[in-house]
């Protein structure tokens, strides 16, 4: 069968064996402990705490915020009291101004947001309620969600997407809550599709998830919706190639944005967080977290509370049976190798992945043969030896020409390299580097505005 799909990509072993079969686990810990919440790790401005040391709060209260529109607001999981606010470990290894909180144990609830709205939300009120929920996007992004649902004025959004691919190895999480909740997706998208009337809604799975696919298929009863099963190939769920996967369409390069082709993409897990945000009131305080890999003793899909420390996730699975070589947040292509185990799950934290020296791959960096296998791959149609050359020499304004700014940090390219190029950490540098030299050019054109 010839199923929907892009051009590139790779196909690395998938891993799903470990935890696809396992229904999600509640992991809610009931003594006194910390929880920690930093303040930014989402795209956007960071928030500012809203409460100080000492106050009490409850489960389900905000506790951080900011009036920028592109960022979202913090909530507390548990009921508790302010134990400080300081730098912590965040999974990315920096130290990151938190909240910390010591939980009681009780997870005495917070008024919902329609308690503090003060009736159920009509659909003009679903944007500004999807904010307040402090959601973004759960897939690891971190894109605020009501940004996303907030296009341009002159874009008629067509495609509204649950990008339910979850191509990356290993995670299973979206698949696992397709398979026990798939009516609050269906109506989190139906949600969505209130507020975008001109649209039909796309739930796009990679056709390695067949119960899922079944699921629902079989729950979904609106004409407007419709399940498309899609090519197994990684990165199927990048928002562009998902987009060329279900429409047919290249979304052109930065700064263009799917809107611009009619499209919006939503996470399933954003999905399902914005029919509870909508239906319930309910913030963004718990996600699912696939704790898995051969060092894992029992690997399974759980269910947390935010700020939670990771360690106990693993301590949950049993522990480590191995020692890991590494111990990544998110999938092996697209994760971030962690320092330390004793930082807190956050929005995006999708998985935690220990890998033994059996299945983690680290080999010394050799040089490039030129045998143009990072071209085959990259989805993006980028030629990632001129850009790794390029950021290299530090020559930024070659990288930036070569449309280094539209990697969209797959990994694929390095995959695929039989010299074990560190490609994607040198378009990440390349990136930063670029980002860097605007933000100056910005701030120096501003002072100059201001001198005159
Ligand atoms: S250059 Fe970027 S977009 Fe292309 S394969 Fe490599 S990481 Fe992916
Ligand atoms: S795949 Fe690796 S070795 Fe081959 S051309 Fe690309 S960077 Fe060079």
């Amino acid at each position: 069968m010839n199923l929907p799909t892009f051009l590139g990509g790779v196909h690395p072993p998938e891993g799903k064996a470990l935890t696809e079969n396992k229904a999600v686990e509640i992991l809610r810990p009931e003594d006194t402990r910390e929880f920690v919440y930093p303040l930014a790790l989402h795209i956007g401005a960071p928030c500012s705490p809203i409460v100080k040391k000492g106050d009490v709060v409850l489960a389900g209260q905000k506790i951080a915020d900011t009036d920028a529109f592109v960022s979202a607001p913090k909530y507390s999981a548990v009921s508790g009291t302010v134990k400080a606010i300081e730098p912590r470990m965040a999974f990315t290894g920096a130290m990151e101004p938190s909240i910390v909180i010591e939980s009681d144990g009780k997870y005495t609830p917070a008024p919902t947001l329609h308690d503090l709205l003060g009736h159920k939300p009509a659909p003009s009120e679903y944007v500004k309620l999807i904010r307040e929920s402090g959601l973004v996007g759960l897939g690891g992004a971190c894109f605020p969600t009501h940004v996303k649902l907030s296009p341009p004025k002159d874009k008629v959004i067509r495609w509204v997407i649950v990008n339910a691919a979850e191509c990356e190895p290993y995670l299973t999480c979206d698949n696992r809550l397709m398979i026990d909740s798939p009516d609050e997706i269906i109506k989190g998208l139906e949600f969505v599709l209130e507020i975008f009337p001109q649209a039909q809604g796309v739930i796009g799975i990679e056709n390695n998830k067949p119960e899922a696919i079944r699921i629902m298929t079989e729950h979904n009863k609106n004409p407007k919706i419709s399940v498309m099963p899609l090519k197994v190939k990684y990165p199927q769920g990048a928002e562009k190639m998902l987009i060329k996967s279900v429409t047919g369409q290249e979304v052109p390069l930065v700064p263009a944005l799917p809107a611009d082709v009619g499209c919006i993409v939503l996470n399933t897990r954003t999905t399902w967080q914005i029919y509870q945000a909508i239906a319930n009131g309910k913030p963004v305080t718990e996600r699912i977290v696939t704790v898995t890999g051969d060092a894992i003793v029992e690997p399974k899909n759980l269910q947390v509370p935010l700020g939670l420390n990771v360690r106990e996730l693993i301590n949950a699975c049993g522990g480590f049976s191995d020692e890991p070589v590494k111990v990544i947040s998110g999938g092996p292509m697209m994760g971030i190798a962690m320092r330390s185990i004793d930082v807190p799950v956050v929005k995006g934290t999708s998985g935690i992945l220990a890998l033994t020296s059996k299945l983690a791959y680290i080999a010394e960096e050799g040089s490039c043969i030129r045998c143009g296998k990072c071209v085959e791959a990259c989805p993006m149609h980028l030629e990632p030896t001129l850009l790794d050359h390029a950021v290299r020499r530090r020559d930024y304004a070659t990288f930036e020409a070569h449309g280094g700014m539209n990697c969209i940090e797959c990994g694929s390219c390095a995959y695929n390299c039989p010299a074990s190029r560190h490609l994607t950490q040198s378009y990440k540098n390349g990136k930063a580097a670029v980002n860097a030299e605007r933000r100056k050019a910005a701030a120096e054109a501003k002072k100059k505005a201001e001198a005159k």
